[in-house]
């Protein structure tokens, strides 16, 4: 019973996500291989034939890699915005010639609520290079679930979506210092940069310490760059934000994994 939320990856190698209710499983993204989905379904104890729906944020292979097989094997409603969906399935028919098969499509707007058994979402932009990217919160039993990853800053609409979260999953890419002296070129480095591109610890500090109500229960960081971020720079920099306000029941410090899923937060 109640809510719960299960990172099941998170990183620029594959995202994937699941937030249920008592009688309704969304998994957010499905960005590693249908089968590694499953398995690290199973492990959580979550059974994927019991799964509602999928919803995607938008068309990025970190974010869509399994969905093709997903959609096929477990025939349920998609959820994606319209240029999304055009994007994805343009890079599907390139790569095999053929368009994805998704029977039961469901094309959302951001900014427009839509309900998957009982639990409602509200989709909205974020600014990152994509076609129509966006993030999430979820609704039910009471409970709000937030998810802001791949953006290059915090806009005042997205603060302003996350207002009144009891879990906040939020991107804490990189630390600007190891970015500007690693190994990436500097093209992609400006990328991540940028205004489109992924949020570093500092910007997502500067969030904490100001539009950030102070109320959820946890915290988890999520998107860390395995190349230039390292998970205690970034706990550091969000457990400093938060102050006083990351404790035993509040703003729990909470960090998502590429290669294990976080075990599950139940509310
Ligand atoms: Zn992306
Ligand atoms: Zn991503």
């Amino acid at each position: 019973m109640g809510v719960s939320v299960s990172v099941l990856a998170s990183g620029s190698r594959g995202n994937s996500a699941m937030v249920c209710s008592a009688t309704t499983r969304i998994l957010v993204d499905a960005g590693i291989s249908c089968r590694e989905t499953f398995k690290r379904m199973k492990a959580a104890g979550e059974d994927p034939s019991h799964l509602s729906a999928i919803v995607i944020t938008h068309e990025h292979s970190d974010h869509v890699y399994g969905l093709a097989t997903l959609a096929k094997k477990l025939n349920i409603p998609i959820f994606m915005t319209g240029a999304t969906h055009h994007c994805w399935a343009r890079s599907i028919r390139n790569a095999t010639g053929e368009p994805p098969q998704v029977s039961k499509l469901e094309v959302f707007s951001a900014g427009r609520r839509f309900v998957v058994g009982d639990i409602e979402v509200m989709p909205f932009t974020i600014p990152h290079d994509a076609a129509d990217p966006v993030g999430f919160t979820f609704h039910s039993e009471g409970v709000k679930v937030g998810f802001a990853t791949d953006l290059g800053y915090v806009p005042v609409s997205v603060r302003d979506h996350l207002r009144g979260c009891d879990v906040l999953l939020m991107e804490s890419n990189h630390d600007v210092e190891m970015l500007r002296i690693g190994p990436y070129p500097w093209s992609v480095k400006q990328r991540v940069m940028s205004r489109v591109g992924h949020l570093s610890n500092d910007a997502l500090a500067e969030f904490f310490c100001s539009d950030y109500d102070g109320g959820a229960t946890y915290v988890i960081l999520a998107h860390l760059s395995e190349q230039n971020n390292h998970p205690e720079l970034a706990r550091q920099a969000a457990e400093k934000a938060l102050g006083p306000r990351a404790n035993l029941l509040h703003n729990r410090v909470l960090l998502a994994e590429q290669s294990e899923p976080l075990e599950a937060i139940r509310l």
